[in-house]
């Protein structure tokens, strides 16, 4: 196999935050296809847990989130040492709601809105990792 077989995501970790089991399926699905290891956490204060353990290089967050939102979830993570300059990319379910400037409020660096093409996910994953797509 040439180094050009190699997968994008390949190295990289990505922290999965959903509560919902069919998005949480799908987009583990096409992250793992594309070479990332994939942490998944169902609630905001799971999601907390999973960043300091796991480590990831970005995470994906729901907002509507039990336990704890995924704007505070956000927020605790952005405070905590060595965890504040993950990029997190907030998954907004409601585009006209204000839930976007909220996130970014919260801290969050991108959010895209639902439904999303899971390859649109890569394609934005690998952006803001800077990571080369074929
Ligand atoms: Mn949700």
């Amino acid at each position: 196999m040439s180094a050009n077989n190699k997968k994008p995501g390949q190295g990289k970790r990505i922290l999965l935050v959903e509560d919902n089991l069919h998005n949480r399926r799908i987009f583990a699905g096409v992250l793992t296809h594309y070479g990332f290891e994939v942490e998944e956490a169902t609630d905001g204060a799971a999601a907390i847990e999973a960043a300091q353990r796991f480590q990831p290089d970005l995470i994906l967050m729901d907002l509507s989130l039990p336990v704890l939102d995924g704007w505070e979830a956000t927020r605790r993570i952005k405070a905590i040492d060595g965890l504040s300059d993950r990029p997190i990319i907030a998954l907004t379910a409601h585009a006209m709601s204000g839930d976007r400037e909220r996130a970014l409020e919260a801290g969050c660096d991108d959010y895209m809105s639902k439904p999303i093409a899971p390859r649109q996910v890569v394609a934005e994953v690998c952006r803001i990792l800077g990571l080369e797509r074929d």
